[in-house]
């Protein structure tokens, strides 16, 4: 049995504690008096050990396996107070339950085949998401377009195995020229779509990792105004970047809903003061994570030493984006040209000329096919599945072609392809994946 305080930290109207189990009857009946009746809201006093009341409230039950978890459930809603909350969640413990640990509610309604991985990932990202795009794509996966999508590519492959294989149990009767034909012809369609669909899922997994872009320029060239003027009204909800925090990165915005986490870098001098030097520190992490350079330069005394003396020492494999900005002043039309020193914008941060063509310069960069409705939020470990799988199906390719079997390649595609939704995952895995939930979910 487990309890949690599913609800965010802090003050608010409601909270809720959530409590899962085999069997939460006896549970109920004395933190509430009775085993509520399943699926309908019920008012109730939630009551201490020594009889007197905790919180006045109302209690959802879930009787599993028609449940999230697959469990027993209880939703307590009571006042949204830290206290009262933490309260009633005590109580919960006395009465036999144990503090739930991060996305282990999640964990249980996997382990009981109420959702598959891609889907309690799928939470977790809906979850977290900066962006409307993002969450929008999330809750694709959330209702199992992704797990559906791979399960058929899954069954696909499983029919060619079923081809391939029955010539094992039959050696003597070789594929014929027409068999030969049709695996040949299923095998590329198969790749074919494996690839397809590694390429959407890195579109969509661009929406939950962003771009991390390190802003650099001298006071006054007109980098707040850019940023406000890139963002537009799409200000995308600033949540914690893993590993950062939020005293560094300058504002977080959004293009197409791409997140891009705009890391400053005005604070990068050097100082004995401790806590600075440990912004400056946590700064110079985010900084070797990030993607792309933008420099910020004023247009009629272009790059100076100052700004030359700042890149230089900025990591080398960051893509550099130069905007020359404040082309208003001048006269001079925007471009965007893609140079030997990486890309040369002017635009006018006040006039807002040429600044769709540095947020097209940015997705670009970014790796971002606009329009691209259609792809999936996948993981680093759902790309790395496809790859494996597609890699899979290459090689089984190529030793077909040199008249060798290849149903062992092909049962390794599989296997890459069944970790996706879970089929066969390894416990620590499932360790590192439901680990980053939060608590109460
Ligand atoms: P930051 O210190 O680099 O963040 O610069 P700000 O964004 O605060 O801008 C400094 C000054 O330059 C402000 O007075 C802005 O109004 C002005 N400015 C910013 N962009 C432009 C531009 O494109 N054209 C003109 N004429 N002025 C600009």
């Amino acid at each position: 049995m487990i309890a949690a305080i599913s609800t965010a930290p802090g003050r608010a109207g409601i909270g809720v504690v959530r409590v899962s189990g085999r069997n939460l009857a006896p549970l109920a009946s004395r933190l509430l008096g009775t085993l509520p009746k399943p699926r309908h809201a019920t008012r109730v006093i939630f009551g201490a050990a020594d009889g007197k009341p905790i919180d006045d409230g109302l209690v959802l039950f879930f009787s599993g396996p028609a449940s999230y978890t697959g469990e027993d459930v209880l939703e307590l809603q009571g006042h949204g107070g830290p206290v009262v909350l933490q309260m009633l969640l005590r109580r919960c413990v006395e009465l036999g339950a144990r503090l739930a640990e991060p996305g282990e509610f999640s964990r249980r309604a996997f382990l009981n085949d109420k959702i598959d991985l891609v889907q309690a990932e799928g939470v977790a990202d809906l979850i977290d998401a900066a962006t409307e795009a993002a969450a929008r794509c999330a809750m694709r996966s959330l209702r199992g377009e992704f797990s559906d999508h791979v399960e058929g590519l899954a069954k696909q492959l499983l029919e060619l195995r079923v081809l391939v294989e029955a010539s094992l149990d039959f050696p003597e009767e070789e594929l014929d020229v027409l068999d030969r034909e049709n695996v040949r012809t299923r095998l590329r369609r198969l790749y074919e779509q494996v690839a397809g669909s590694e390429a959407r899922g890195r579109q969509g997994s661009l929406l939950r990792s962003g771009l991390q872009v390190v802003l650099a320029g001298r006071p006054n060239v007109g980098k707040s105004s850019l940023l406000n003027c890139i963002a537009g009204e799409d200000l995308a909800i600033v949540t914690e970047i893993p590993g950062t925090t939020r005293d560094i990165v300058r504002q977080t915005i959004q293009i197409e809903g791409v997140p891009m986490n705009v890391i400053d870098t005005a604070g990068l001098r050097d100082t004995k003061d401790k806590v600075e030097a440990l912004g400056i520190a946590r700064t110079w992490e985010a900084i070797r994570r990030a993607d792309v350079l933008l420099l910020v330069v004023d247009e009629l005394t272009g790059v100076t030493a100052e700004d030359k003396l700042v890149c230089g020492g900025l990591p080398e494999k960051l893509k550099r984006v130069t905007v020359f900005n404040k082309i208003d002043m001048l006269g001079i039309a925007p471009s965007a040209k893609k140079t030997g020193d990486g890309w040369h914008v002017r635009l006018s941060a006040r006039s807002g000329e040429g600044v769709d063509g540095l947020r097209r310069v940015l997705l670009k960069i970014a790796g971002w096919e606009s329009g691209a409705e259609d792809m999936f939020m996948a993981r680093e470990r759902h790309l790395t599945a496809l790859k494996g799988a597609g890699e899979a199906l290459q090689r089984g390719a190529q030793v077909f072609e040199q008249g060798e079997l290849l149903a062992e390649e092909l049962r390794l595609a599989q296997e890459e392809l069944n970790t996706i939704t879970g089929e066969f995952t390894a416990d620590d895995l499932l360790g590192v994946i439901f680990g980053k939930f939060c608590i109460g979910k």
